[in-house]
């Protein structure tokens, strides 16, 4: 981090890229304990395959696979959305996670990443359960919303796209995603800075989508639609459950 942050800055802010864990020797136990052991082949090869790419970092964090895992098998989700896809390692996750028979709709503006973990996608033999858009999100889950036979036929929900939409994919998420369902949101601690007490004192490339994500944090701690759970796991992940 740079010298030039005030004291309180540094001291907020998340100790390495990936993990907003007191020391960098704590995240790498934890990767090294349970999250990169169980971790599926295809799942490693992705992430090596991502490695090289000059913008790895929006790769979701490795310590996120396990929990989302466990999620989609909870609730037996077979009918999941994905908006924010890169070279998928969120996606090829889910495609491991659900039935031979479930359906991914996966958005991303840019197919040029998607067909970076392509290859290996296949290899896996997960293919068949994705269905992927090359879109901005918001129209396609606008048009979805268009056939009311879509309303509350989806099991899961992961959000890792446009942070500044993100109150715009929760509004259309809340119909498309079933009672009893779940939502994810990724990133939702903005590197630490949503707890940085003043504007003035966050670093220029973190204002932006912190005030997006402060907003979304508001709306979803008093939205009684769902039960949440805030994580730190990652750059924080917020889990949605739909209650009504
Ligand atoms: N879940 C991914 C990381 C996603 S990174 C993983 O596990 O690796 C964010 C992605 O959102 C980028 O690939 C970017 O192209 C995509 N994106 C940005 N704006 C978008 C929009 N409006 N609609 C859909 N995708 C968008
Ligand atoms: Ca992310």
């Amino acid at each position: 981090m740079e010298e030039a942050f005030e004291p309180v800055t540094k001291r907020i802010l998340q100790t390495s890229s990936k993990c907003l864990l007191q020391s960098n020797e704590l995240h790498q136990y934890i990767l090294e304990t349970s999250v990169y052991p169980r971790e599926p082949e295809p799942l490693k090869e992705l992430r090596d395959a991502t490695s090289t790419q000059p913008r790895k970092i929006m790769a979701t964090a490795p310590d996120e696979g396990p929990l989302m895992a466990l999620l989609l098998k909870l609730i037996n989700a077979k009918k999941t959305i994905e908006i924010g896809v890169f070279t998928g390692y969120s996606l090829l996750l889910t495609a491991l996670s659900i039935p031979d028979d479930g359906k991914i709709t996966a958005i991303d503006i840019n197919r040029e990443t998607y067909e970076i973990g392509l290859p290996i996608i296949r290899n896996a033999g997960v293919e068949h359960k994705i269905d992927f858009i090359e879109s901005p999100a918001l129209p396609v889950l606008d048009k979805f919303l268009e056939h009311p036979e879509n309303e509350g036929s989806f099991d899961y929900a992961y959000v890792d796209a446009d942070k500044d939409n993100y109150l715009n994919y929760h509004e259309r998420l809340m119909k498309l995603v079933r009672i009893g369902g779940i939502i994810l949101y990724d990133n939702t601690l903005w590197g630490g800075s949503v707890a940085i007490p003043d504007d003035s004192l966050v670093p220029e490339n973190l204002k932006f989508s912190r005030v997006h994500i402060i907003k979304l944090n508001k709306f979803l701690a008093a939205d009684p639609r769902i039960h949440i759970s805030h994580i730190p796991l990652g750059d924080g992940v917020t889990v949605c459950w739909r209650l009504s």
